[in-house]
């Protein structure tokens, strides 16, 4: 199991931190070659436009784009998230992968950083939600599911081969979520058609 965390910009040390917690062995990935064989990449928090801005600086955006739409798992917090979703508001427009609109800094700016405990789909108890300029979720489309919400919005989310949430589960010690994304979008016995595609 080999799993990709991008490396450009942002929290990525701390996914990849979480990853080694679980047992699997991230890959920092930083040029297009890290790409290879991956069974899934984590899109980190961090700044979106930085990450756009530095992909687009050679072929990584390019070719990550190409392997999320051929259906390479992806899980992207806050920034990550901002890529992955319809982002219309900011300098560089998102992907449009999952059909759910992303309203940057829409829970306010760093010093109304929160807080808050989230019921996910599924799992038992709360986990807590850590929220650092954190963006909206708003109208998620009939292919969306939406897996956690705070005050009536979606903020985590999930469209086929693609997980979004808008806080920052590698700021707790709590690896559930990191489990989650790798048992329920990595470990698919699929996957080796996908990834050649
Ligand atoms: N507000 C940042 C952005 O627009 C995201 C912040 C974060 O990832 N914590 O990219």
């Amino acid at each position: 199991m080999r799993i990709g965390v991008l490396a450009v910009q942002g929290s990525f040390s701390l996914h990849a931190r979480m990853l080694n917690a679980i047992g699997v062995k991230p890959v920092e990935v930083r040029r297009v070659s890290d790409l290879k064989d991956l069974d899934g990449i984590i899109l980190p928090g961090g700044e979106s436009t930085a990450f756009q801005i530095i992909m687009n600086t050679d072929d990584l955006g390019d070719q990550l784009h190409r392997k999320l739409q051929s259906g390479l798992p992806a899980w992207g917090t806050c920034a990550g998230a901002i890529i992955l979703g319809h982002n219309k508001d900011g300098p560089l427009p998102g992907w449009s992968l999952v059909d759910i609109e992303v309203v940057r800094n829409g829970y306010g700016r760093q010093v109304d950083s929160f807080v808050a405990p989230l019921k996910v789909s599924g799992m038992a108890g709360d986990f807590q939600g850590v929220f650092i300029r954190a963006p909206v979720f708003l109208n998620p489309g009939q292919e969306v599911d939406v897996l956690a919400e705070f005050k009536d919005d979606p903020v985590m989310a999930s469209q086929d081969n693609l997980l979004m949430t808008s806080f920052h589960p590698e700021l707790t010690s709590d690896t559930r979520l990191h489990e989650y994304f790798v048992q329920h979008f990595c470990v698919r016995s699929d996957l080796g058609d996908k990834k050649s595609a």
